[in-house]
């Protein structure tokens, strides 16, 4: 383990979610290719995490190493302000062809949580514009996990958010019951009455409904009823707030479909898609709207769009970013997530019968299995990498989301160590 970790790194390197005091094993690595990530001492794992959702062509993808060569030739970087350029263009184009129809109109931001900050102050301005003064505030569903900056935070679920942390400096947002009825089982209606009652009270002061389609991510990896978001849609139209559809984990194949509104037939006000936009190359996000409310927005008191990140459309992220999405329309993408989809099915189920796992969720290609404790990080990585696997779970939530290149042998590899692993929990 001590030649996996560094000296330098264990003092003076903060980690996500992690303690200076405390810190948990970080091990180096040294390469990744396809769905492998090589450590320091030259052990290799099989990736079940694909870099938190992003890495969906796997690591070191020799076209995507092509577009950023050819993209550096030219520049990494120009500002956005006055300028424009061929990768912003042509990603925008592309995205235009993928994106429910209704959205024409493409902001590029940082990172998931800065589209998110977006997207919200997107709603505000909105709503302002057209006089309403009053919507500014945001409802949404338990549940959620939207990104760690302010705002963002503020819409993240209550509970398992970080609220506590930040108390009453956090803005107040309208909390609401996380869907209950399950992705493949019936719709109960009473899932979406909490809902209904009350944007009867509070519309007026509420700009927007933000949500993950379809898939809670972080804030619980669950699975809900496309139905609701049909149902929002009519209650958001019903009381004049926007919808916005955070897809920064759904987006790009991940649930079967290329984006997940595709499962409700529901086109939002506004979405957000991150992550796998950029192949997990580069950190790059965009917000996509319709032209009535960026128009709005544009006939304002501000007349503009308040927002404009330094790195903006950064054109490396862009050309990476086109790549990344036309290698994956190139490919018959759904029969590898449906490929996926069954063999973690296959695998996952059994372990329902296993004392220490309360439920198995297995949609596209995301398996999760739902332990009734909370998992031992450090001693659960450390197996992990013992047994040539990377899997990084959440409190009690052991959940895999492999690169789209994984080979069946790797996946079969990946779940067996995994369930191994777990019968020991
Ligand atoms: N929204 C969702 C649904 C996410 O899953 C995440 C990241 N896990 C974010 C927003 C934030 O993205 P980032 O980490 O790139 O800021």
């Amino acid at each position: 383990m001590t030649e996996l970790s560094d000296p330098f790194d264990c003092v003076h390197l903060w980690h996500p979610y992690t303690s200076t005091t405390h810190p948990l094993p970080a091990f180096k690595v040294k390469r990744a290719y396809g769905s492998t990530i090589e450590l320091a001492d030259g052990s290799r794992l099989i990736d079940g995490m694909s870099s938190w959702w992003c890495a969906i062509h796997g690591y070191n993808h020799p076209e995507l190493n092509a577009a950023a060569a050819a993209q550096l030739q030219d520049m990494a970087h120009v500002m956005f302000g006055g300028f424009t350029h061929q990768p912003a263009i042509d990603l925008g184009k592309l995205l235009l062809q993928i994106v429910p129809p209704n959205l024409q109109r493409i902001f590029y931001a940082d990172s998931g949580s800065v589209a998110v900050e977006v997207a919200l102050k997107m709603a505000v301005q909105y709503q302002t514009a057209r006089g309403m003064v009053q919507k500014t505030n945001f409802i949404t569903p338990r549940s959620g996990y939207h990104g760690d900056t302010w705002n963002a935070m503020s819409v993240c679920d209550p509970v398992s958010g970080m609220h506590h942390i930040f108390g009453s400096n956090l803005p107040n947002r309208l909390f609401v019951p996380a869907p209950q009825s399950r992705f493949d089982g019936e719709w109960n209606d009473s899932d979406i009455s909490v809902l209904r009652q009350t944007l009867a009270e509070h519309h007026p002061h509420i700009a927007a409904l933000i949500l993950e389609p379809i898939v809670q991510g972080a804030g619980g990896m669950r699975f809900y009823h496309p139905e609701y978001l049909r149902q929002a849609r009519l209650l958001c139209e019903e009381y004049d707030l926007l919808l916005i559809f955070d897809e920064i984990a759904t987006g790009f194949g991940r649930t079967g479909k290329l984006f997940a509104w595709e499962h409700a037939n529901v086109q939002p006000d506004i979405m957000c898609i991150g992550k796998g936009l950029s192949g997990g190359y580069l950190t790059l996000s965009a917000v996509l709207t319709t032209a009535a409310v960026a128009d709005t927005i544009s006939q304002g008191e501000a007349g503009v769009f308040m927002h404009g990140p330094t790195f903006m459309a950064n054109p490396l992220a862009c050309a990476i970013a086109l790549k990344s999405t036309q290698l994956l329309l190139a490919q018959d993408w759904q029969s590898t997530i449906q490929r996926i989809e069954t063999q973690l099915r296959q695998a996952l189920e059994p372990m329902r019968d296993f004392p220490q796992v309360a439920d198995v969720r297995v949609l596209g290609a995301i398996g999760v299995v739902e332990l009734n404790q909370a998992v031992n990080m450090a001693a659960f990585q450390a197996a992990c990498v013992a047994r040539g696997i990377w899997v990084r779970p959440f409190g009690k939530l052991v959940y895999v989301m492999p690169p789209y290149v994984i080979t069946p042998q790797e996946l079969a590899f990946l779940l067996t160590q995994l369930t191994a692993i777990l019968q020991s929990e």
